[in-house]
């Protein structure tokens, strides 16, 4: 398996349905094989992306009190 590179050279197109090499201009890259725009990821792969990161966030709730016992 070879394609560490793979995401850095080809980005996602919707009309192709996959992966592709694109052109870049100025602000937008562009599928070379139907001239759609493309996207880094697929809609996805997006949302796998975020979810990773949305998980890997640390719990950040507030330490619980710890409650001694209550004498009467
Ligand atoms: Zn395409």
């Amino acid at each position: 398996m070879d394609n560490r590179d793979y995401y850095s050279d080809h980005k996602y197109c919707q009309s192709c349905q996959k992966y592709v090499s694109y052109l870049m201009s100025m602000d937008h890259s562009y599928c070379i094989e139907c001239g759609e725009r493309v996207k880094l990821f697929s809609e996805q792969d997006w949302v796998n992306f975020n979810d990773t990161l949305t998980r890997q966030k640390p719990k950040g709730g507030r330490p619980r009190k710890q409650r001694g016992k209550e004498s009467a």
